[in-house]
């Protein structure tokens, strides 16, 4: 007899998968901050290579490309930030960065939404993210690319533009951590399970999205990720 539970239990979130009609099912989402110099600077921080910082998401916060993301209650000022996202394949701890890669399953584009008035109170608080980061639709990712089928990526433009206007424009060769010191370094806080998805820093020009926005963004060798933004 299969389990009963005392609610309905929740759908599965899941990403698309390119060329597939089977879906990606998230487990976790992780993300990494401060992973390219200048947005760093932009930050007003140094860009000393100095070990990434984490945080998380999550699962349920996913979406798809498509999708019209509401404007989230209790910000006065969101932020796009488009990122290079890794789809995790396979276990680990600990995994050395020469192995990294075997643990990947895919690659897509993600778009890491912030609550940037949150985040700047929480910092200056020494305060948890969680609100200013993990909030409802907070992920939009677009179909991830296997990369048994397309190779890896380390390099390639990455782009959003909002309403045709471009605000973000670098190259995933600018990456301070590579995606396999990040694989492996958060493998050694955490043991990685297939079904994890790592947001893996934006570049710089951040900023701010109100209702009506239209969202597109991209990277070479991975794909697009569009999405609008409704009033709440
Ligand atoms: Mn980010």
């Amino acid at each position: 007899m299969s389990q009963e539970y005392v609610i309905q239990t929740p759908p599965v979130p899941s990403v698309a998968v390119a060329g597939s009609e089977a879906r990606f099912p998230v487990r976790r989402i992780f993300c990494v901050g401060r992973n390219y110099s200048e947005h760093v600077r932009e930050m007003g921080g140094d860009p000393a290579r100095e070990p990434p910082i984490f945080f998380t998401k999550p699962a349920d916060a996913v979406v798809a490309s498509g999708t019209a993301v509401p404007y989230p209650p209790r910000t006065g000022n969101l932020h796009h930030e488009i990122e290079l996202v890794v789809a995790i394949g396979r276990p680990g701890a600990g995994i050395p960065a020469a192995d990294a890669l075997a643990h990947v399953y895919g690659y897509a584009v993600g778009n890491d939404l912030t609550r940037r008035d949150l985040q700047a109170q929480a910092k200056k608080a020494g305060a948890p993210w969680d609100m200013a980061k993990g909030f409802d639709a907070a992920a939009p990712v677009s179909a991830i690319r296997p990369a048994g089928e397309t190779g890896h990526v380390s390099e390639g433009r990455i782009w959003l533009a909002v309403n045709g206007e471009l605000r973000q424009e670098s190259d995933l060769r600018e990456m301070i951590w590579s995606v396999q010191e990040i694989v492996a370094e958060l493998s050694t806080y955490c043991r990685l399970l297939p079904g994890d998805l790592v947001f893996t820093g934006t570049p710089s020009g951040i900023g701010p999205l109100v209702a009506g926005d239209v969202v597109s963004g991209g990277i070479e060798g991975v794909g697009t990720l569009e999405h609008g933004i409704l009033a709440a």
